[in-house]
């Protein structure tokens, strides 16, 4: 008789929003998991609490060439990065050298980190800002980028995680890296934290305290805002389906809200007696920022492979994350 290896995945951003729903999902598929993070972002008590998870406190490149350098794994998830725009304007240069650096060492661990030595099954997460202003809608994987001038630090982030989806693509290409982006859409949940310019974290903080929500611009613009537990579940799915290697896939929903609606539904699920306030983007942003009018998935492509489909609604979302917040 076999005995069936328990599998070894590694989460880089474990203990980050998106990285934490999914270490703990796999933990409830058995699998055994490192998380390396190095808590830029993420938070201590993100980590799920289970005898199968192992905890690295460094960087990936350190992590790869220093303790785990030897071993072997057969999925990774690389969910480390520099993420939220705020973030990203106020330190460029680690956003680059973050996204760029780091994922290129991930990539060259990943080559050979199977346990037959070869390439292992690697999902790298990258973000619809990736499209950047193009006002083409839905986005669709194969559509062209659009840029603003290299002087407007947004851009950094977008370019950043293109060439992180470079980099992936091209050791698909090269080295036969079994590689598959997610280009993650609004993204909102529990433990998302809106220090870094969330707005929904953002809202419900306000709504709870009774203070004013603070609609940027008219409040026109629209997001399509998805359940970080629908889209940590889509991503061991899109590994386990050989026709995703190599390919770029939209995550999120296609449900799309304006900004000022989204205060108001706010408002009504949390019963808040707050009101919603307009600030003008140049009182919001630094000169020169560009704050997108729209941004949807089409979800053609993920729906084709894994059959996705967001379950959970927004105001259900806005509820957990209520409760969450009020302990
Ligand atoms: N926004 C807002 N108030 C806030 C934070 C953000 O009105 O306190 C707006 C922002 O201008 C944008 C939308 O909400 O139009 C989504 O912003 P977020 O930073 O969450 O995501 P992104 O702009 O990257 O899609």
């Amino acid at each position: 008789m076999t005995v069936k290896r328990v599998r070894r995945v590694l989460v880089t951003g474990g203990a980050g929003f998106i990285g934490s729903h999914l270490a703990q999902l796999l933990i409830a598929r058995g699998d055994d998991v490192v998380i390396v993070d190095d808590l830029s972002t993420g938070r201590r008590e993100n980590l799920p609490q289970h005898a199968r998870v192992r905890f690295v406190y460094n960087t990936v490149s350190t992590a790869l060439t220093g303790e785990l350098a030897k071993e072997k794994f057969d999925e990774i998830y690389h969910l480390a990065a520099s993420v939220g725009v705020k973030l990203v304007v106020d330190n460029p240069t680690k956003c680059i050298e973050n996204n760029i650096h780091e994922t290129g060492e991930l990539v060259r661990f990943a080559c050979t980190a199977s346990f037959e030595n070869k390439p292992t099954r690697t999902l790298i997460a990258s973000s619809s800002e990736v499209y950047g202003k193009s006002d083409k809608t839905p986005f669709r994987e194969d559509d062209d980028v659009v840029y603003g001038p290299t002087t407007v630090f947004r851009w950094t982030y977008a370019m950043s995680k293109a060439l992180d989806e470079s980099i992936g693509l091209s050791a698909f290409k090269t080295h036969g890296l079994p590689v598959v982006i997610t280009r993650f859409f609004n993204t909102v949940g529990p433990r998302q934290v809106g220090d870094y310019g969330m707005v929904l974290p953002r809202f419900i903080a306000a709504a709870l305290k009774g203070e004013d929500l603070p609609v940027y611009g008219d409040g026109s613009q629209t997001r399509c805002f998805c359940d970080v537990r629908d889209v940590s579940a889509a991503l061991p799915k899109l590994l386990a389906c050989s026709e995703a290697f190599g390919g770029v896939f939209n995550v999120g929903s296609d449900r799309a809200i304006s900004i000022r609606e989204l205060a108001n539904l706010v408002i009504r699920v949390t019963q808040s007696s707050s009101r919603v306030r307009a600030i003008p983007y140049a009182d919001a942003f630094a000169s020169g920022f560009e704050d997108l009018r729209q941004r949807k998935p089409d979800l053609t492509r993920i729906q084709r492979v894994i059959g996705f489909s967001p379950t959970i609604p927004l105001e259900k979302t806005i509820e957990d994350v209520a409760v969450l917040m009020k302990h």
